[in-house]
């Protein structure tokens, strides 16, 4: 990594205030079929966005302006440029970090959007538990019609991944070689909304979080109740028995952590929640759904530890 100068952030700084996409034009006007797939996503059933009064929910602000896998027009160059300098100088990684979003008019089906995107700011040099790098933020104004409809404020960290500290050899061996940082599984974000769960995990224990005020038990962990906005909160400890609801088998594309094919499955704990893990201990094609699993944890390296799910449990074990 080259060690920045005080050249070099005045080179990043350069890149305030310029633009990042010019006279974007989004792909489809705001339109009700796309509402109503994000809201069947999100579970809202807010009755503002459906009928012919509908207005689209504000946080698809962004939605509208999205380029698809063919990208859209107006994209400056300054936005590359400013990543090139960045990736030339071992900021290689990235990770959004966090968006605000400000609403002036509803949108309606109908309205055609168009918007502009700047560079607002980059940050000084910063050293995160990810690494050092820089937080780049963005701006984009979002029209409807001509007139401003919201603002979508979106911010990046670019940044060199921090060192890995030297690893005790104590544990038992991963099923990959543990002492490539490459092929080692992407250690799960830990923040403060999803810490307790974690620390279930360290003990074996997996925790539902269960409304303080309507019961309701949801998962993954959130701040609020999303059945009643309820921030109080307690847990329950799953009792490990679940079936395996839908899975997906993962063939392509591959990381060097995992080592396809491999069966991700969708598991609904007898509890009723469902969560996202990994089907192990029954080849991938054998898994089914209905399939009755029972949790496990299973070390991947010495720090790495997940919970996973193995057929068996309350029902006649295998499936079928
Ligand atoms: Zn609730």
């Amino acid at each position: 990594m080259v060690v920045p100068s005080p050249t070099y952030e005045e080179q990043l700084k350069a890149y305030e205030g310029r633009a990042a996409t010019v006279a974007g034009v989004g792909k489809d006007p705001v339109n009700e079929p796309m509402i109503r797939h994000w809201c069947e996503a999100m579970g809202d059933t807010n009755p503002a966005y459906a009928g012919p009064d509908a207005m689209a929910p504000p946080t698809m602000l962004q939605v509208w302006t999205m380029g698809g896998l063919s990208g859209h027009t107006g994209r400056s160059e300054a936005y590359d440029e400013l990543f090139a300098l960045l990736d030339g100088a071992g900021y290689t990684s990235v990770v959004a970090t966090d968006c605000e979003q400000e609403y002036l008019r509803p949108l309606r089906p109908g309205d055609e959007i168009t918007f502009d995107a700047l560079i607002e700011s980059v940050s000084g040099r910063k050293t995160t538990k990810l690494g050092t790098g820089y937080f780049v933020t963005t701006r984009m104004d979002v029209r409807a019609g001509g007139e401003l409809a919201g603002t979508h404020r979106f911010r990046i960290l670019k940044y060199a991944p921090a060192q890995r500290n030297q690893r005790k050899r104590t544990e038992q061996p991963s099923p990959k070689d543990s002492s490539n940082p490459k092929s080692r599984r992407p250690r799960p974000v830990i923040n403060r909304d999803n810490a307790g769960f974690w620390e279930g995990v360290a003990r074996h224990q997996l925790l539902i979080q269960r409304c303080g005020g309507c019961g309701a038990l949801r998962f993954p962990w959130l701040p609020g109740c999303n059945a009643c906005g309820c921030l109080e909160w307690d847990t329950v400890e799953a009792s490990g028995d679940g079936t395996v609801y839908s899975y997906v088998v993962m063939h392509h594309p591959s990381f060097p952590a995992f080592d396809p094919p491999y069966a991700v499955g969708l598991v609904e704990l007898s509890e009723g929640v469902r969560m996202v893990s990994n089907v192990v201990g029954v080849p991938y094609d054998k898994v089914r759904i209905g399939m009755p699993v029972r949790l496990e944890f299973q070390r991947y390296d010495e720090e790495l530890e997940l919970p996973v799910f193995r057929p068996g449990g309350t029902g006649e074990g295998g499936g079928g």
